[in-house]
């Protein structure tokens, strides 16, 4: 038998942590053991000191010169490529722009306009995604479903595969998936999936939220169609930061003239415009991935987006993305293991599969009752994790902040709500707006 671990065993797993001074980026409150950075990243010690010179100097002072003197102009495009970086992307694949919901609407629109345009006799007009997916993914894909004559077949994750083969594969135009699901955390094999999606003859959308920042992803290395993105997660821009997307260069040769075959993206505002500033009133989109913008950037967002993407970068000249996933997964293990050890007979089941290959950076627990109770207790304790229904306890483990200790002094206080039953108090069982 392994002997258990102890908070001695966590101290000693601190101090040969090579990514330990990465922590020194970030201002957490005292007290606080955060588990949610896959929902609301952490405030990185740069940001406000940035916006700020961004607001007095920049816009302040400099005023309307900042569109070019300081560059406000490129800011999606100089903080796309440095989400490239995280993303297996190549410079000017990727922009940072709008929401995640409003990205997907652009890349989607653009993948079934370009199987239309290839299947002139309407046999591919089937998307398929998982039912378990993101709410707002499915929204925006039924919506464009509605608009544009498609069917959005929403189907179980083990159901995937045999919609990529035989009849359900000859009917499929797009497979939309998020490759870390945000309430169990299951991961999918990006290169796989794509694979055998090609291979029925679909487009392939994968939505990174949950991975940008948190595991490796090689979007061209996996060949991927397009790919959208978090800035408020895992790359700490702040509340409502400004998203991503990311298209293969083989979609974005396609989209750049005003052809016949040109493919546009769906907003066309004049900031994706090849020339905004001629102000002529036919639409030309522009090269490659500024074609995706729609309106005028938010300078001000993208000055604390690129604080927060900086944060992560940080971890390229101590193993990149790979030494993060390394601890990711450290983390990941020892919290389940400590949950296993500790709260045994407290009818907590892991969620998450165990594998490291098939999960991301978070470890989900499920309690037939008093799951949003629980976590409400362990907030009023300062770990703050969060609830999503129906029963799961959600602990996201951002490797840039949290340290080994953490992970035990969190699980001390889960074992201390459950043996006292204090999550029971009417306090805690008060739902908020936001869960
Ligand atoms: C967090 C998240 C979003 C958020 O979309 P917004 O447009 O920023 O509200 C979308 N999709 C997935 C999979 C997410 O996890």
């Amino acid at each position: 038998m392994t002997p258990p671990i102890t908070r001695d065993t966590c101290a000693a797993l601190d101090a040969a942590d090579a990514l330990a001074p990465l922590c020194d980026q970030f201002d957490l409150p005292e007290g606080v053991i955060y588990l949610d950075g896959n929902s609301l990243g952490v405030l990185p010690r740069a940001t406000a000191g940035r916006v700020q010179d961004v607001i007095r100097r920049e816009w302040g002072q400099d005023l309307i010169q900042s569109w070019n003197k300081a560059g406000w102009i490129d800011y999606p495009q100089r903080v796309g490529d440095k989400i490239a970086r995280l993303v297996g992307g190549q410079p000017g694949e990727v922009i940072a722009a709008d929401s995640t919901s409003l990205n997907l609407y652009k890349v989607l629109s653009v993948a079934l306009a370009s199987v239309r345009a290839s299947d002139p006799d309407g046999r591919r007009r089937v998307i398929v995604s998982e039912r378990d997916n993101f709410p707002t993914d499915l929204y925006i894909a039924e919506s464009l479903a509605r608009q544009h004559g498609f069917t959005l077949r929403l189907v179980e994750t083990d159901e995937i595969a045999a919609q990529l083969t035989g009849a359900a594969g000859d009917e499929l135009a797009v497979l939309m998936l998020t490759h870390v699901n945000y309430r169990t955390g299951r991961q999918h094999a990006m290169a796989e999936v794509t694979a055998a999606a090609h291979a029925a003859g679909a487009l392939v959308v994968w939505d990174l939220a949950h991975s940008a920042g948190a595991v490796p992803v090689d979007l061209n290395g996996c060949d991927a169609d397009f790919a959208i993105g978090c800035g408020y997660k895992y790359l700490n821009g702040g509340p409502g930061s400004p998203a991503f997307l990311w298209v293969h260069p083989r979609h974005l040769a396609r989209l750049g003239g005003d052809g016949k075959d040109a493919l546009w993206q769906p907003l066309a505002g004049w900031m994706g415009h090849a020339a905004p500033f001629e102000f002529t009133p036919g639409y030309r989109p522009a090269a490659g991935v500024t074609g995706f913008l729609c309106g005028t950037p938010s300078a001000i967002a993208l000055a604390a987006l690129e604080c927060g993407v900086d944060t992560v970068l940080a971890a390229e000249a101590l193993g990149g993305m790979a030494a993060v996933r390394a601890k990711s997964l450290a983390l990941t293990d020892l919290f389940s293991a400590l949950v296993a050890q500790r709260c045994a007979g407290h009818g907590l089941t892991l969620q998450t599969p165990t594998e490291p290959a098939l999960r991301g950076s978070q470890v989900s627990l499920y309690r037939e009752e008093g799951a949003y109770a629980i976590v409400q207790a362990l907030i009023a304790r300062g770990v703050v994790g969060d609830y999503r229904a129906p029963g799961i306890l959600r602990f996201g483990f951002t490797p840039l902040y949290l340290r080994f200790v953490d992970v035990w002094d969190a699980v001390e206080h889960l074992v201390q709500v459950l043996q006292t039953g204090e999550w029971r108090e009417e306090r805690f069982n008060q739902r908020a707006a936001v869960t």
